[in-house]
């Protein structure tokens, strides 16, 4: 028989060659579409700009951030409650956040090519912010326009002066199209929960400081989305907004920094490429006291992928002052008062994006995405060495066992080595070989993805060992 005896028979692959990091994005909207993460919506019609649809793959790595972000607010936060409250709320919601007055964005368009631009994004706009030492105002950025270039097409003079473009996405309620039946899509999660602290703290019976937590869809009217997932016009928060009395709201802020960044790592995102970026007074949003983001140097650089804000008590006061329902408080000696919030606001795709970027690692022969094995799609793969009876039943059988607990591939097709590249590349921790001495004496070959170590460990065995190494990962 010249059939290899066991699963060394690995196509070359150089375990000392170095891989290296992620160096654009392109590289990453392919590999997603090649191995199922991610795909263009609508992509038989050609696409629609900036939406996005997970595959198999990318919706199994979603849902495990989920979870995983679900679990540390609402089990290992005892006092985190969590809500999901609708995407169309009642119009006035809207007035009272100060989204209807507040949440826009500055918009030139250029009259020769057509393309449309964030005036506050362009060279001579944020040149006068810089010498003001504060947004200028839409005049200011009139003037500072003025013969400018356009920097899609380089023509001086064909931008329209600025105009602020509200970015919450309307729509009608009902058949009648008219302004009475005006409902808007949330631009944020966040006061889903602020209209729901009332009934929350109620029926929970809740004390300060608690927090309330949600995961949902948000909707924003972008001007200018782009680079994949990083910015949607549609995509998914997961907030939680923590009451406090007031005067304890800056050692919440402090403590939920150092939580949310710490969140960050456990998800297996390396220190290197994470910080912290201070808002100054001047990029204060209308509602915050004090504002800090995480940041993950993506391929693109640097950016927000989390938000920590400390929302003074501005959104349950414009809530009662609104409605005309009281959401004071009432403490054990009887003060009554508006609780403050510490808002943690993480856009769960951008994240998805970061996990995806951080993982990538690769050389001429291999891609690797090395992921926290939590978050990983296939938590292993289970391969016969040769498509063979008496290969084939006690593979299968490992698979069925592994199946009850994880979600595992099998996989019988190609040689062993291509299956190994396969599942490099979709970031499966284990590959689970059995060849003919293993059928022998009841081992299997474990491949270790980041290695590439290959140990022999007894069947009955696999299941302890997977939760034993998932338990003591150690990412790079
Ligand atoms: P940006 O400055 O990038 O527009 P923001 O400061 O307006 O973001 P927040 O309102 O604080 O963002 O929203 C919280 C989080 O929601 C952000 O940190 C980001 O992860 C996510 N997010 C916001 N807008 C988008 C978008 N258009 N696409 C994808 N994620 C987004």
């Amino acid at each position: 028989m010249t059939e290899p005896k066991n699963a060394s028979a690995e196509a070359v692959a150089d375990p000392n060659k170095p891989l290296k990091d992620l160096t654009d994005m392109q590289t990453m909207v392919s590999l997603c579409k090649r191995r199922g993460f991610i795909f263009q919506s609508s992509e038989i019609y050609g696409g629609i700009n900036s939406c996005w649809d997970y595959g198999p793959l990318g919706i199994e790595l979603k849902y495990a951030v989920k979870d995983a972000w679900w679990k540390n607010m609402t089990r290992q936060h005892d006092d985190v409650e969590g809500v999901d409250a609708s995407i169309l709320m009642h119009p006035r919601v809207w007035e009272a956040s100060g989204h209807v007055e507040n949440f826009t964005d500055p918009l030139v368009d250029c009259k020769k090519c057509k393309a449309r631009h964030r005036a506050d994004h362009l060279k001579p706009v944020k040149a006068l912010e810089e010498k003001l030492g504060h947004l200028p105002s839409i005049e200011e950025m009139t003037k500072a326009l003025e013969g400018a270039n356009c920097p899609s097409c380089g023509s001086a003079g064909t931008l329209t002066p600025p105009r602020l473009f509200n970015m919450m996405f309307k729509t009608y309620m009902g058949p009648v199209a008219d302004d009475a039946n005006i409902v808007y899509l949330r631009p944020e999660t966040a006061q889903g929960i602020f209209v729901n602290f009332r009934q929350v703290q109620e029926t929970m019976r809740r004390k300060l400081p608690f927090g309330i937590a949600q995961i949902g869809k948000a909707f924003r009217n972008e001007i200018t989305p782009g680079n994949f997932t990083f910015r949607t016009r549609e995509f998914e928060q997961m907030e939680m907004q923590y009451f406090v009395t007031p005067g304890s709201d800056a050692a919440a802020f402090e403590k939920w920094k150092t939580e949310r960044r710490a969140w960050h790592s456990s998800m297996g995102i390396r220190n290197s490429k994470l910080k912290f970026h201070e808002h100054g007074p001047n990029e204060l949003a209308h509602y915050a006291k004090q504002a800090c983001d995480i940041y993950y140097e993506f391929p693109i650089g640097w950016q927000e992928v989390e938000g920590i804000h400390n929302r003074s008590d501005y959104d349950l006061r414009r809530h009662t002052e609104f409605s005309g329902k009281s959401l004071q408080y009432t403490d054990e000696a009887a003060n009554k008062f508006t609780p403050y919030v510490i808002e943690t606001s993480v856009g769960c795709d951008r994240f998805v994006l970061a996990v995806l970027c951080d993982a990538y690692r690769a050389n001429e022969d291999r891609v690797v995405m090395k992921f926290h094995p939590s978050l990983a799609p296939y938590k292993a793969a289970v391969f016969p060495l040769m498509k063979k009876d008496e290969l084939v039943g006690p593979a299968l059988k490992i698979y069925e066992d592994l199946r009850k607990t994880y979600k595992v591939d099998y996989d019988a097709a190609g040689s062993i080595g291509k299956r190994y590249r396969r599942h490099e590349e979709v970031g499966t921790p284990f590959c689970i070989t059995i060849d003919y001495d293993g059928v022998a004496d009841q081992t299997v070959t474990m491949r270790h993805r980041d290695t590439m170590a290959q140990e022999r460990i007894p069947m009955a065995r696999v299941q302890q060992y997977m939760e034993d190494a998932f338990k003591n990962w150690k990412m790079e």
